[in-house]
């Protein structure tokens, strides 16, 4: 169902955005060779509930904990657990949080130690693919027009797109509609209206767009066990055009990295 939001909810909305961000923001200094995803995960549910938040997926259609934490070729909804990440891993940490009756939901792919050149710039280009997606999500343009924006970019670049996992409208449900695919044609699908939410999440393979679920009932992973990234933002569309309302910057802050990428977005719309 599509629920448009006013822009009293849009302002709750916001701060739900601001929690999962400076959450990220936080496991951003604890991502390293030898910490478990456990311990993260413990961390962040810490950090949510003393923001007088809920963690979002805690329950969930019972997922079990406060992150998804998908390491390397774990695409989406890997499950922490007490393993300790290594040198050279990535893992895309998705972390929800519940306050005011509405959803934050936000993702980042992170890198352990030194990481393979190739594996980099799967990173930055998935990254790059998703401020190419939020581009084309404004007034009057519709979901095919994210889809395939974020599909083209990555394509061109060789990679695979994800296919069975797509991004979603959010606010008083983490899944709301209109699905938000990552591949798409241009002008088809819903239209894109003044107070609507989504959280736009592009789901990129370095090899195959393919895709495997583990026997657990959670965890997706590539089909060749190449690498994949994530990285998610929650967008509204506020006069006509896509306005942020998760950030990038406590993770950039915390990792020493000089990035304008939100404002110059903010600039060229
Ligand atoms: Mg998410
Ligand atoms: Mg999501």
């Amino acid at each position: 169902m599509i629920r448009i939001k006013t822009r009293e909810e849009i302002e709750l909305m916001r701060e739900s955005a601001l929690i999962v961000s400076k959450t990220l923001g936080l496991l951003a200094k604890e991502v390293k060779p030898g910490v478990s995803t456990l311990y993260l995960d413990k961390l962040a549910e810490e950090f949510i509930r003393d923001n007088g938040a809920i963690p979002g997926f805690l329950g969930l259609y019972d997922f079990p904990n406060t992150l998804c934490m998908s390491p390397n070729a774990q695409v989406v909804h890997g499950i922490p657990n007490d393993k300790p990440l290594e040198d050279g891993d990535i893992i895309s940490i998705d972390c929800g949080a519940l306050k005011n009756g509405f959803y934050g939901d936000h993702a980042y792919t992170f890198e352990v130690g030194e990481v393979a050149e190739e594996t980099k710039k799967l990173l930055q280009t998935t990254k790059e693919s998703l401020y190419v997606g939020i581009r084309e999500f404004k007034a009057g343009n519709r979901v095919g027009d994210v889809g395939y924006a974020i599909q083209k970019y990555c394509e061109e670049r060789g990679y695979g797109i994800v296919r069975e996992l797509v991004g979603h409208g959010l606010g008083k449900e983490m899944h709301e509609g209109p699905e938000m695919p990552n591949y798409g044609k241009r002008g088809r699908g819903k239209k894109f209206v003044e107070g609507l939410v989504v959280a736009i999440e592009p789901m990129v393979n370095l090899g195959t767009h393919k895709i495997n679920q583990l026997n657990d009932g959670w965890t997706i992973l590539t089909q060749d066990n190449k690498p994949s990234a994530h990285f998610e933002h929650d967008v509204a569309i506020v006069n006509g055009k896509p306005e942020l309302l998760s950030t990038f910057k406590y993770i950039y802050d915390a990792l020493g990295i000089e990035s304008n990428e939100e404002d110059e977005f903010r600039q060229q719309l």
